[in-house]
């Protein structure tokens, strides 16, 4: 089997998404099957399961 991407390290990228990309990478150790090291594949999870919004009833029952 050809993985050739074994080596390489985290994706995450360092430039801000306003920026011209640099496409320079984080770099670190990658997770195990993932494309992020520890850190940023906890960011990562954690942004797509938060909600954007909290639930906030508008109004309890009175
Ligand atoms: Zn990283």
């Amino acid at each position: 089997m050809s993985d050739n991407t074994s080596g390489r390290g985290c994706l995450w990228p360092m430039w801000d998404h306003s920026s011209i990309p640099t496409h320079e990478y984080c770099g670190k150790n990658r997770t195990d099957g993932q494309s992020y090291c520890t850190e940023h594949y906890a960011r990562s999870v954690r942004t797509s399961e938060e909600p954007k919004v909290a639930f906030v009833p508008r109004k309890l029952a009175a």
